[in-house]
């Protein structure tokens, strides 16, 4: 500890400023995403962010093509600062402009239960009896709460629209009975008659 003390004194030159924003091959395994939480491998293209905080100054990193998706904006500055070294093969900013893109439409697309579908084929059983929904027939994605030892997820379940009900009352349902039609109504993308349709079928919750 005292050595390193008097290194530091000996160099005295204040430690280089960093620049706001890095791009490089990552050095070692050892850093984590912060947008996908995943490790990032030794080699893989990372972002750093700059962080000026109480504790000290430091990156905070990202997968290249996770930040991409998730902060294009800090891609696209790091990009104008040329902040990687030359020669680096990094992607053109075109292509992971693209992959924000992307990414943007299939967020947009996300549908949140509950709604209505037709089902694309025969081959989903419904959740709550067991039986298969045909191909074409409407069926209602339905929030349910499942475990996994200590984990509990909340998944998307397919009902028939006639089992809705049943299933709504179910203790794992995680989609509530209070506002269900509304919701059904701003969450699906059929047509509105299609969507009465089903609705129809579902019958009446209360009582
Ligand atoms: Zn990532
Ligand atoms: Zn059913």
């Amino acid at each position: 500890m005292a050595e390193e003390d008097s290194t530091a004194a000996q160099q005295a030159a204040p430690e280089p400023e960093l620049a706001p924003y890095l791009i490089e091959a990552a050095r070692s395994s050892r850093s984590k995403c912060r947008t996908c939480r995943r490790k990032i491998e030794k080699g893989k293209l990372r972002l750093g962010i700059l962080l000026e905080g109480p504790y000290g100054t430091g990156y905070l990193w990202h997968h290249l093509t996770c930040a991409a998706r998730r902060r294009l904006e800090d891609v696209e500055a790091a990009y104008a600062d040329q902040a990687f070294e030359d020669g680096l093969a990094v992607p053109p900013l075109s292509k992971l402009q693209a992959l924000e893109e992307n990414a943007a439409k299939e967020r947009a697309n996300r549908k949140e239960p509950p709604y209505v579908e037709r089902s694309p084929s025969g081959r989903s059983k419904c959740k709550n009896c067991g039986e298969a929904i045909a191909k074409d027939a409407l069926r209602v994605v339905l929030a349910r709460e499942i475990s996994f030892g200590s984990q509990v997820r909340v998944t998307p379940i397919y009902v028939h629209a006639g089992c809705v009900r049943a299933e709504l009352q179910s203790k794992d349902c995680m989609t509530p009975t209070d506002g269900f039609e509304e919701q059904v109504r701003q969450n699906s993308r059929l047509e509105a008659s299609v969507v009465n349709e089903a609705l129809a079928a579902v019958g009446d919750l209360e009582g």
